[in-house]
């Protein structure tokens, strides 16, 4: 089957033909329709995030169930899915109460084995991992869910626990951050978007943000946020993963706020600098958002199936697998477009996104 491969940490990622995923007697190979481009794949590919090499990237995707293996009861051969990045073993504490995307024994493709910038993707344990996706819900759209969209539904909705009229700020407006900005604005708040890149900013105001911040223009993020909110946002989202983001988010919070950390913080930054302080002082709440278990995905489904959500309005472009390797290489670069990049792999997929 054809998919990318990089060979070495920062090596030049190339399409070529690899041997075919086995099916695992617990789980499925999916064959991929689409399959999305995000900032973890760059990392893991700059060697921020060891994986072992060569990988193929790639851990959001939609696609059709291709073989079954022989311990599956829930799906068969056609049906159309997706799966969280997290897939977890499905026999621990954790996974036994629906938590999979902590499971201490988790597996991860495009990390822990090869990912779905290929033709075909292996998913394990697939009676408890993978997701069913409805009718309503497109390829292209059920790509851009699987690891940033989902991520940002859960730190939102269920940890962020959002209400209407509450003041959310999301620093970073890549395609987690405008994921934050959309679910945000379906909850009913008013959003603050932050972001260097004016493309960006537009695309945050597009989906709805209330107020854009130019971080350049107000070098004190937390302090022009508090001064527009007479005392700081409800919820703040650091969607980028950077130390100073993390510690502006933590410091734009009125008291009693929530810190959501959506963007990954690796290597040398893993220990981001929070003021403690005001995290005592203002009873702050500092939580992690790692991806979503598929249990809580038909609520999420619902909301896109409904026009609630509309994640294909992050979708900034689609290429083919031939364009992926480029791709990768560009999210460490400064954005040529904004939004997420989609690989389909049926050249008809590639059309104008909305
Ligand atoms: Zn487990
Ligand atoms: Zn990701």
């Amino acid at each position: 089957m054809r998919a990318v491969v990089y060979d070495a940490y920062g090596g030049e990622p190339g399409v070529r033909e690899i041997d075919p995923p086995e099916c695992p007697a617990d789980g499925i190979v999916v064959r991929v329709g689409a399959t999305g481009v995000c900032r973890s794949d760059w990392h893991a590919w700059r060697g921020h995030d060891p994986v072992p090499l060569p990988m193929v990237p790639g851990h959001e995707f939609a696609g059709t169930v291709h073989e079954v293996g022989p311990q599956v009861r829930r799906w068969a051969i056609g049906d159309r899915v997706t799966a969280p990045f997290v897939l977890g073993c499905g026999r621990c504490e954790y996974c036994a109460v629906g938590d999979l995307h902590v499971c201490p024994d988790q597996v991860q493709p495009g990390f822990t084995y090869p990912g779905s910038w290929a033709e075909l993707v292996a998913v394990p344990v697939a009676d408890a991992n993978v997701v069913r996706l409805p009718d309503s819900v497109d390829m292209l759209a059920g790509a851009s869910l699987g690891c940033r969209f989902a991520t940002s539904f859960r730190a939102v909705r269920t940890h962020g626990r959002v209400a209407a009229d509450e003041v959310v700020a999301v620093h970073g407006c890549g395609g987690a951050g405008l994921s934050a900005v959309m679910i945000a604005k379906a909850l009913g708040a008013r959003v603050i978007a932050v972001d260097v890149s004016l493309e960006a900013r537009q695309r945050a105001g597009e989906l709805g943000a209330d107020v854009l911040v130019d971080p350049l223009e107000h070098p004190d993020v937390p302090g022009h946020i508090q001064e527009l909110t007479d005392g700081g946002a409800h919820v703040s989202v650091d969607a980028v993963g950077v130390p100073t983001v993390a510690a502006a988010s933590v410091a734009c919070l009125r008291r009693r706020g929530r810190h959501l950390q959506v963007g990954l913080l690796l290597g040398p930054e893993a220990t981001a600098g929070i003021p403690m302080d005001l995290v005592v002082a203002r009873e702050l709440q500092v939580l992690g958002s790692h991806g979503m278990p598929a249990r809580d995905y038909p609520e999420m489904l619902g909301l896109i199936a409904s026009g609630e959500l509309d994640p294909r309005r992050l979708v900034g472009s689609v290429v083919e697998l031939d364009g992926a390797p480029s791709a990768l290489r560009a999210m460490g670069e400064p954005p040529a477009s904004t939004g997420i990049t989609i690989v389909a792999m049926e050249r008809s997929w590639i059309e104008r996104p909305r």
